[in-house]
């Protein structure tokens, strides 16, 4: 394999129908780290989307009809391209979104894991045949791709937020046109750069930037889009399954959370305390599923207030190309001044400071550890997307179940006992989509991925994570 020069992968143009374009009007990216401008990107509008949409259509019937042996085969050369240039990509992460190298090295190879499933997974169809109620017929049922698929990922996982759910639509059968968030598309297209060198055919995969508004009304309105992925925020989720209803799209919906985090008083301690610096800590806690409320038992209250306290005094911030950082700054200064409201808040209404809550300069924000949290607060009852662990008593099991549940979000909760009974008992009544049993680290390719209540539907990942991209289809044979 020939390893592409590292400014081959620094595209800054758009993809469309196997052709790399660019238009006059533009914007810039910047690194949230220092706010240099590390590159300009074309601002398309409804015209491109359209195009890159009848593109997308064009090409659906030959990738369709391709054998699944050989669309498996291109995904598994785009999975060995993307670990061939994991250092690359890494480092065009970390530049546009600002987590530290190790967490953006991570990253991509979790997106790379998602292809190679799917690569896998694609080779698999499924398909049944039914007891038929008289012996006149004979009922089956095939999977078939749904079409052109609309996907429109954010900012805060860049790479493996695309990946996800490009490489079931392509395994699928389906092309896309997919929308990158504004503030870090640059992974996105350095991701379409090794698609089109691993043989995605033009057309199949298409890759527009620009004023999300414009270009979501039409990927929205356009009836030739026959699905809409979206991971972004509970609010732009509603919104666009509303315009998707005029043309009775399907949609698949990864919203935000608000993830409960319980230590129970039989709680392996230095577990609990790592698992919580994991789930709160990784990615500037800027995680759809990160730990939101920390619930800690009147028991160990203090200790594992001391505990973490301790572990966040050795975070390091810091722009995350430095060796050594390990909390990044935060996207943009309006996450800055949401997680710092939310602070403020806090300890208006009576919480403390345990730990941090220190004014750094720029986009950073010191890890914070706030303790005598109530659920008023808007830390407890928002998502917060900050490095900040409000740590909220409570003493009665029932009681701390009704609290974490006491939300409109259901993606991702966590807690750690060492009771196995309660071990059960919790994880199925936390209404969540996915449960972490003491662990704070819970994603991978094969697991479904996805919430339940206002944190959206549709599972990505796991042994059903292509079936969001294929229609049902039922045959019935007659005249036996
Ligand atoms: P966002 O909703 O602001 O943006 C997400 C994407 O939607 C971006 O590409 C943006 O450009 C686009 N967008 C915004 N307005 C649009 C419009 N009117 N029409 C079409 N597209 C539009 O969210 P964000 O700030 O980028 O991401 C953070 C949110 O995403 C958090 O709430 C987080 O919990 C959530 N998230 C969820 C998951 C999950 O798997 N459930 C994963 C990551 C992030």
């Amino acid at each position: 394999m020939t390893l592409l020069p590292d400014n081959a992968l620094r595209e800054s143009r758009c993809l469309i129908d196997g052709e790399w374009i660019t238009e006059r009007s533009s914007f810039p990216v910047t690194n949230p780290a220092t706010g240099e401008v590390i590159a300009t990107v074309p601002r398309l509008g409804a015209e491109h989307t359209r195009m890159a949409i009848e593109a997308a259509h064009r090409a659906g019937p030959g990738w369709a009809a391709m054998p699944a042996a050989q669309r498996a085969n291109v995904l598994k050369r785009w999975h060995a391209l993307i670990l061939a240039h994991a250092e690359p990509l890494a480092q065009i992460l970390t530049e546009e979104m600002g987590k530290p190298l190790s967490e953006a090295r991570a990253e991509i190879l979790c997106g790379a894991g998602y292809v190679e499933w799917f690569a896998e997974e694609c080779r698999r169809p499924v398909g049944e045949v039914l007891a038929s109620p008289d012996a006149t017929r004979q009922l089956s049922t095939v999977r078939l791709p749904v079409g052109v698929v609309a996907a429109i990922t954010p900012w805060n996982f860049p790479h493996a937020m695309l990946a996800r759910k490009l490489a079931p639509a392509l395994a699928a059968g389906c092309t896309v046109v997919a929308k990158p968030a504004e503030l870090t598309p640059l992974s996105a297209l350095a991701l379409a750069r090794l698609a089109q060198e691993a043989g995605v055919p033009p057309g199949v995969l298409n890759i527009v930037v620009g004023d999300p508004v414009t270009i979501g009304s039409e990927l929205t309105a356009n009836p030739l889009v026959r699905k809409l992925t979206f991971t972004g925020s509970t609010a732009v989720g509603k919104l666009l399954i509303r315009q998707c209803a005029e043309t009775v799209k399907r949609v698949s919906m990864e919203l935000g959370g608000n993830a409960p985090f319980i230590v129970f008083d039989d709680a392996d301690l230095d577990a609990a305390v790592a698992g919580a610096m994991a789930s709160k800590f990784r990615n500037a806690g800027q995680t759809c599923v990160c730990a939101n409320r920390l619930f800690v038992q009147a028991g160990i209250y203090e200790t594992f207030t001391q505990r973490l306290a301790a572990a966040v005094r050795d975070l390091r911030v810091g722009d995350g190309s430095q060796p050594g950082t390990t909390v990044g700054p935060l996207i943009d200064e309006r996450a800055v001044a949401k997680a710092q409201h939310h602070v403020d808040d806090a300890l208006a209404r009576g919480a403390t400071v345990v730990e941090g809550n220190a004014h750094l300069p720029g986009n950073f924000f010191a890890p914070t550890v706030l303790r005598d949290v109530t659920m008023n607060m808007l830390v407890a009852r928002q998502e917060t997307f900050g490095p900040v662990a409000p740590l909220i008593r409570f003493t009665d099991e029932a009681d701390v179940i009704a609290q974490a549940n006491a939300t409109e979000a259901g993606l991702a909760g966590y807690f750690f006992t060492r009771d196995i009974a309660r071990a059960h008992r919790v994880a199925r009544r936390l209404e969540v989509g996915m449960v972490g049993i003491n662990t704070g680290i819970i994603s991978t390719e094969v697991a479904p991925f996805g919430g339940i209540k206002q944190s959206g539907y549709g599972r990505e990942g796991g042994s059903g994570g292509m079936a969001d991209y294929q229609d049902v289809k039922y045959c019935c044979l007659g005249n036996l």
